[in-house]
């Protein structure tokens, strides 16, 4: 595990998120900005997701912001990404009020650097000290910040990605979209439209509480997707998060797509295009490397974490290494010659790419994917670094990776064991050629976690 992942208390890998009311109140978010515009100069763009309590927050980091000297320009209702791509092309940082896919009652804060990336753990810390230490220096009346809106910003972010594809890959294709109510009913139907597609959509409304399905976009709740496309005849249907920064889709059946098998179909098309390095967490399915190593691509691992893979590629490409692609086995995906973060509505635009090229159905496609065995499995104890520690004496001897918890390799196979960084929990994950070693792999693996555990007590 990357020693610095331990030292931040109140923001996680995907900034600080809480139950509003609870523990995410305007008044720490008033003190998140206090700090942010502390340590930041000039204009930081503000964006919020569609939850009930943006409003209530961003117009406490916007005062934070303004009180501690910065300007503001608030950008609206937007995906994360498109703050992201903004902050990019024009401002000095970015907060954006998400909390992603957890349910309506949560809400929080991301923070962006001026290179469009997440705010990175060092930073992070410090942030954390001057919220703990209430040292902001709140500026005299003739030094506080100005406010601008601007709403229209968005459409920076929507033509950057169909300038990508000048090619119009959608004619005669239906797609169906499901925003699940959030950011990107105002984005990625306007992507796939200019891209020539015939778009229909369901939750297309934007609405906080979250009236069709949660923020999470998880098979049970896209019955409806599913059954738009079937009735619609449509080649896919895709659904996005709260902040639409992540993308998942169901084929021409309705079948939902394991989001490792996205990863690897998209990876498989980018990777036959073009050559380099291709980076993601240690815990994303061995079938992505070997589509990435079919096509002539090599792979490079991180801790988990988006902000990881995303920074990691930004340092390969400023060595001058070539980086071809990124993400995670979760739909969040990331296009270098797009941006360094995860984008869920240039994702759906690459499967219209992708559907476009091939000219095969979506279920055809995924069956030419590696098979893999997948198991995962969680273990209750509050010893899971010293867990980690004892296996990591047993496998000397096997091809191990210490980037983040123990993975041991053998072949085309592996078994992931990571201490959960905020619950008392061990993750174990395999993931093999088949069911027979996979199975063989993970019960090797619970019976010595099982005598580690009885020989601390
Ligand atoms: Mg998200």
């Amino acid at each position: 595990m990357a020693p610095e992942k331990k030292q931040k208390r109140l923001f996680g890998t995907n900034g600080v998120r809480g139950i509003i009311g609870k523990d995410m109140t305007p008044d720490l978010v008033l003190h998140i900005g206090e700090a942010l515009g502390t340590m930041r100069k000039g204009c930081i763009a503000i964006g919020r997701d569609t939850r009930t309590s943006g409003d209530t927050l961003a117009g406490a980091i916007k005062s934070g912001l303004l009180a501690t000297g910065c300007d503001v320009v608030d950008c609206g209702i937007l995906p994360t990404p498109a703050l992201q791509y903004i902050v990019r092309e024009n401002y000095d940082g970015g907060a954006m009020i998400t909390a992603s896919h957890n349910p309506p009652e949560y809400n929080g804060v991301k923070i962006i650097e001026p290179d469009g990336t997440e705010m990175g753990d060092e930073d992070t810390i410090h942030l954390e000290e001057l919220i703990a230490n209430r040292t902001f220096p709140v500026r005299s009346w003739d030094k506080v910040g100005r406010e601008f809106a601007n709403p229209h910003l968005v459409n920076e972010y929507t033509r950057a990605i169909i300038s990508k594809f000048p090619k119009e890959p959608g004619q005669r294709m239906t797609v169906v979209v499901d925003p699940g109510s959030g950011p990107a009913c105002a984005t990625t139907p306007v992507i796939l439209r200019a891209l020539g597609c015939r778009v229909l959509t369901i939750n297309g409304i934007m609405d906080g509480t979250f009236p069709g399905r949660l923020p999470e976009p998880s098979p049970d709740g896209l019955f409806g997707l599913s059954a738009l496309v079937t009735a619609s005849g449509a080649a896919f249907g895709v659904a996005h998060d709260g902040d639409a920064d992540r993308a998942v889709f169901v084929d021409e059946t309705g079948q939902f797509i394991d989001e490792n098998q996205e990863f690897a179909l998209v990876a498989q098309y980018i990777c036959q295009k073009s050559k380099g390095t291709l980076v993601t967490p240690v815990s994303t399915s061995q079938m992505v490397e070997m589509v990435a190593n079919q096509a002539g691509c090599d792979v490079m691992y991180t801790p988990v974490g988006s902000i990881y893979v995303a920074r990691t590629m930004r340092k390969l490409i400023n060595e001058g290494k070539p980086v071809v692609f990124g993400g995670e086995g979760n739909g969040g995906l990331i296009f270098p010659d797009h941006q360094f973060c995860r984008d869920g509505g240039m994702t759906a635009a690459m499967m219209v790419a992708i559907l476009a090229s091939t000219r095969m159905p979506l279920s055809e496609l995924i069956r030419t994917l590696p098979k893999r065995s997948i198991i995962k499995e969680k273990i209750a104890t509050r010893n899971g670094l010293r867990v980690i520690e004892k296996l990591s004496g047993i496998y000397t001897h096997e091809q191990v990776d210490l980037t983040d918890g123990l993975k041991i390799r053998r072949g085309n196979s592996w078994a992931l064991v990571r201490a959960s960084g905020t619950e008392p929990l061990i993750r174990i994950m395999v993931d093999a050629d088949d069911a027979q070693q996979g199975d063989a792999f993970f019960m090797e693996l619970k019976d010595h976690i099982s005598h580690a555990l009885l020989s601390m007590g």
